[in-house]
């Protein structure tokens, strides 16, 4: 029996690899914020705009923690009245079509359900009578941005590095930058072509599979990313809000590519979920696509995904 809480903070989801794409005169800075590692590289002339990049994910930390006392989505949780801001108003409409199109296996009001399981802090699941407690506070369908009738809590952190994400390129675009690679705990934005590694879900350490990218994002959700084990089973940070539970798709990771990053996190984090059926989810959302890995090591793709991203398999 293993008690023991295992927590891994992933460096990088995705690996972006070191590749011939890559300059000498690349430089690489380090940050934390979103509780996660982020990782931006651009070329040394560019690097003031790194500080820039830097300052910027601190504001978004600021807007999206639901846990930082003063945030905004922190004071929508208390019912503080406040106005709400384009970056807000952006990432839950956008939470809400994906909740809709996916039928809830995405859900932005899960925040009872991951706070209960809390994974980070966790060492035994929580009871059925608990979970069920949870679960009846959560329900997309009754949550409406301008006031709903029921209390609900926000859960943003399947979408909001994503949108953090797309305001770094967006902002290093504005400043003339035309090679990057902004690393947001995996969910990685590329200005420019770039080869990108996609991690092997049951060995983390090793790549499963390499794809060319050029001007888009990659985001990997998967159940080796946050997690503790009890009786020899894992929990993760993954919930299927229909259920209550950790989500059992018979997935291992769902890597989702889009030119926005916020559209492939959320995507990713739905289809984990919802498991091979997801991939229909990829039609509703023009220029996505999706690579899923099974528990059984299979790999299903959206069609002609091997060729327009060049898909090297290493297994
Ligand atoms: P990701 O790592 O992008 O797949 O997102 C996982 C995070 O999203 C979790 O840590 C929770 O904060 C949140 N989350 C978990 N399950 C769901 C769900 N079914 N729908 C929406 N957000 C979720
Ligand atoms: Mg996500």
């Amino acid at each position: 029996m293993n008690k023991k809480p295992i927590f891994l903070i992933l460096l990088l989801l995705i690996m972006v690899a070191l590749c011939s794409c890559q300059k000498e005169s690349d430089i690489t800075r380090q940050g934390f914020y979103f509780d996660t590692v982020i990782n931006i590289t651009v070329d040394e002339k560019h690097l003031s705009s790194v500080s820039d990049a830097m300052d910027l994910c601190a504001e978004m930390e600021n807007t999206f923690s639901p846990t930082k006392e003063g945030s905004e989505i922190y004071k929508i949780n208390n019912n503080q009245n406040i106005g709400i801001s384009k970056d807000v108003r952006t990432v839950l409409d956008f939470s809400m079509a994906v909740s809709k199109e996916s039928d809830g296996a995405f859900d932005v009001t899960v925040a009872p359900l991951t706070k209960l399981w809390n994974v980070k802090e966790r060492t035994i699941p929580p009871t059925d009578d608990e979970i069920a407690s949870a679960l009846s506070k959560v329900g997309y369908e009754n949550f409406s941005l301008t006031g709903s009738s029921e209390d609900f809590d926000i859960d943003p952190g399947a979408v909001a590095k994503g949108y953090a994400a797309d305001r770094v390129r967006d902002l290093f675009i504005e400043q003339g930058i035309d090679k990057a690679i902004i690393d947001l705990g995996g969910n990685v934005v590329l200005i420019g072509e770039y080869s990108v590694g996609i991690r092997d879900p049951f060995n983390p350490d090793n790549l499963y599979a390499k794809i060319m990218l050029k001007d888009k994002s990659a985001v990997t959700s998967g159940a080796y990313q946050r997690y503790f084990e009890y009786n020899g089973k894992r929990y993760h940070h993954i919930i299927d809000p229909r259920t209550g539970k950790c989500a059992e798709s018979g997935l291992a990771s769902v890597t989702v590519i889009s030119e926005s990053s916020m559209e492939a996190d959320a995507l990713s984090t739905a289809i984990y979920v919802m498991g091979e059926d997801g991939l229909s989810l990829c039609e509703k959302f023009p220029g996505t696509d999706a690579l899923l890995i099974t528990e059984k090591g299979d790999v299903i793709t959206t069609k002609g995904f091997e060729e327009k991203y060049s898909l090297t398999l290493f297994n």
